[in-house]
């Protein structure tokens, strides 16, 4: 398969790894939106967060956690979004799971927001009928 994340997973294309173990690799951003701006990915190809195996998903948080204080430290930054996309519209560019870790500082140029909505009352109760105790 051509993925460019398998292929850093299988050491095939070069990368710079802060981090490896059995089933992950935290690899540095190779276009950073900012300063130490880091990505977590599975060694296995899942194309996003839903072909994702639950027990993996829980290893990722795990890591993900250790990997950003690890980084809040080392680039003394003022805040840090974890940002995962899945799908084109949703900004996914590279079809292999992976979860970003962000540092932010007052002057940087990331972008990551939305317009505050409004949730109507039908809405709510359509999403409440939809969605609540399905998990
Ligand atoms: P996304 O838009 O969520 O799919 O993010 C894909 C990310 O992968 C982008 O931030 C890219 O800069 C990054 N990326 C693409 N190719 C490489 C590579 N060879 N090494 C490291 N990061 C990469
Ligand atoms: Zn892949």
């Amino acid at each position: 398969m051509d993925c460019i994340f398998c292929k850093i997973a299988n050491g095939e294309i070069p990368s710079t790894t802060l981090y490896e173990d059995e089933n992950f690799c935290i690899i540095l951003d190779i276009g950073p939106a900012s300063y130490g701006h880091a990505l977590l990915l599975p060694k296995k190809h899942y194309a996003n967060l839903f072909e994702l195996p639950e027990e993996l998903a829980g290893k990722a948080m795990i890591l993900v956690k250790k990997m950003s204080t690890v980084l809040n430290e080392a680039v003394e930054c003022e805040g840090l979004n974890v940002v995962q996309n899945n799908g084109e519209l949703a900004g996914q560019t590279v079809f292999h799971f992976h979860m970003h870790m962000i540092p932010r500082y007052k002057k940087d140029t990331v972008k990551i927001g939305w317009k505050i909505g409004k949730l109507s009352d039908e809405d709510r109760d359509k999403l409440a009928e939809l969605l609540a105790d399905k998990i």
